[in-house]
C-alpha cells in the first residue's frame, strides 16, 4: 500500500492548472492571478499633502520656533480634488487639505496644529524639512512599474491596487469545476423521508462545502444505486467537469464498483492509502480528467478530500501553497495506533501562552461526523507510533488559524 505522500505526489503529477478567464476585480478575490499587472501613471499621480495644513517652502520656516514664528502670506486655499490656482513664492503660503495637489514652489507642508490663523496669513511656530507632509508622485509605484506580479493569490489590498491603476477586469485561473456523485442502495436526500434501512446523503453536501470553502465550484450530481451502469452514466456525465469526486464504493465490497469503472472506462492509477481513516481511495483517470473515489464513511471521505482532493484543486486553480499549515502541539490524551497506518486524528487545538495544545474531538470511528464539527485539525500520527501518552509533542494540520 503506498503512503499518503506517495499518493499525493501521483495525484499532483497528473494535475494541471487550469486555463486562464477573465473577471471583474471583486470577482478575483482569493483566485490565482494570471497576469501582470502594470501601473499606467504613477501612485499617487501627483505630489500631494499628507496632512491638513500650510503649503510652504522650507527655506522660509527655516528658522521658526514658537517663540519667533514666521508670518507667511496666505494666498488661498486648496481642497482634496482640486488644484491650486496658483504658484507660491518667497514669503507666502496656501492653505492645503489632506489628498490635495501641491502648489508649485511649495516643497514642505507644516501642519494646522503648529500655526495660527491671522488676518492676512499665517503664523507658523515649528520649521519643516523638505518634502515634510508630502505625499511624492510615483512615491507608491511608479509608472511602468509591475503592481502585482502573476501567480499571486488575491488579496483584498490587491483588489485596491487594481482600482487604483485603472483595471476593472482582470486574468485569473479559471475555477475548478467539481462533479460530486455519491454511491449507495442506503442513501436517501436531505429532501426526502427517511425510511427504514436508509440513511441521509450526508457526503455529497460535506464534500461540496469542501469543495467550495477551496474557491472551487461543486456540480451536485446526486446519487446513484449500487449499479455499475448507473455509475458509469454518471461518470461519464461528471467528466464534462474538471474534476469527478465519488464517494462509497471503494472498497472490497460486493458492491463497490467505483474501482471496476476505472478499470473498465479509464485509467486506474492506484487504489488503496496507508492512511486511517481512509484506506480505499481510488484514483484515476476517464475521459482526460482526474477522478478520486473517496471512502464512503462521512469522516473517512472528508480526511481523503483534506489530503488528496484539496491540494489538486488548489494546484488547479493556480496555487503553489498548497499545504495546510502545520503546528507543533502538546497532546493532553492517550491514543493508541495499532493499524500500522498514517492515522489522521480528528482534535482541537486550543493556544494557551503561546503553547499548542491538541485533544480528541471525540470518537474516532470513520462513521461519526460529530467529530468533524467539532474539529479545528487533524493530528499526524505516523505509521510507526503506536501509543501517545499525554505530554507527548505531536504535529497537527489546522483548517483554520488558531488565536489564543
Ligand atoms: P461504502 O464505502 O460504500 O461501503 O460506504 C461505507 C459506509 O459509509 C456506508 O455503509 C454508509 O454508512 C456510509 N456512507 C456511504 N455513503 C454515504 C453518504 N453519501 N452519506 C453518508 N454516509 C454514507
Ligand atoms: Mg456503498
Amino acid at each position: 500500500m503506498i503512503s499518503i505522500e506517495e499518493a499525493r505526489e501521483i495525484i499532483l503529477g497528473k494535475i494541471e492548472r487550469l486555463e486562464t478567464e477573465e473577471v471583474p476585480i471583486l470577482e478575483s478575490l482569493g483566485r490565482v492571478l494570471d497576469e501582470d499587472i502594470y501601473a499606467e501613471a504613477d501612485i499617487p499621480p501627483f505630489d500631494n499633502s499628507a496632512m491638513d495644513g500650510y503649503a510652504v517652502r522650507s527655506e522660509d520656516v527655516a528658522g521658526a520656533w514658537p517663540g519667533e514664528p514666521v508670518e507667511l502670506t496666505v494666498l488661498g486655499d486648496v481642497a482634496a480634488g482640486y488644484v491650486p490656482e496658483s504658484p507660491i513664492g518667497k514669503g507666502e503660503a496656501i492653505r492645503i487639505m489632506t489628498g490635495a495637489q501641491m502648489p508649485e514652489g511649495a516643497d514642505a507642508v507644516v501642519m494646522v496644529e503648529n500655526t495660527e490663523h491671522t488676518g492676512g496669513g499665517v503664523l507658523v511656530f515649528t520649521p519643516a524639512r523638505p518634502g515634510e507632509n508630502v505625499r511624492f508622485a510615483g512615491e507608491d509605484i511608479k509608472k511602468g512599474d509591475v503592481a502585482l506580479k502573476r501567480g499571486k493569490k488575491i488579496i483584498p489590498g490587491d483588489i485596491g491596487m487594481m482600482a487604483s491603476v485603472g483595471k476593472a477586469v482582470v486574468k485569473v485561473v479559471r475555477k475548478p469545476v467539481v462533479a460530486i456523485i455519491t454511491t449507495g442502495d442506503e442513501l436517501v436526500d436531505i429532501d426526502k423521508p427517511l425510511v427504514p434501512g436508509k440513511i441521509r446523503n450526508s457526503n455529497a453536501y460535506s464534500i461540496a462545502a469542501q469543495v467550495i470553502d477551496v474557491g472551487c465550484v461543486p456540480l451536485m450530481l446526486g446519487i446513484v444505486p449500487d449499479s455499475q451502469e448507473a455509475l458509469m452514466t454518471k461518470v461519464e456525465e461528471g467528466a464534462g467537469a474538471d474534476m469527478i469526486i465519488t464517494t462509497g464504493g471503494v472498497s472490497v465490497g460486493d458492491y463497490d464498483f467505483v474501482k471496476d469503472i476505472l478499470d473498465q472506462a479509464g485509467e486506474m492509477v492506484f487504489w488503496q492509502v496507508a492512511m486511517k481513516p481512509g484506506k480505499p481511495l481510488a484514483f484515476g483517470i476517464v475521459q482526460g480528467k482526474p477522478i478520486i473515489g473517496l471512502p464512503g464513511y462521512p469522516t473517512s471521505s472528508m480526511v481523503s478530500f483534506e489530503q488528496f482532493a484539496r491540494p489538486a484543486l488548489l494546484k488547479m486553480s493556480g496555487r503553489t501553497d498548497i499545504a495546510r499549515m502545520t503546528v507543533e502541539a502538546i497532546f493532553e490524551e492517550s491514543f493508541k495506533n495499532r493499524s500500522g497506518r498514517r492515522n489522521m486524528v480528528r482534535v482541537i487545538v486550543s493556544k494557551d501562552n503561546g503553547i499548542f495544545k491538541a485533544r480528541l474531538s471525540g470518537s474516532q470511528k470513520s462513521g461519526s461526523l460529530k467529530p468533524m464539527t467539532l474539529a479545528n485539525g487533524l493530528m499526524v500520527v505516523p505509521e510507526d507510533v503506536e501509543e501517545l501518552h499525554p505530554g507527548d509533542k505531536v504535529t497537527v494540520q489546522l483548517f483554520e488559524p488558531i488565536t489564543d
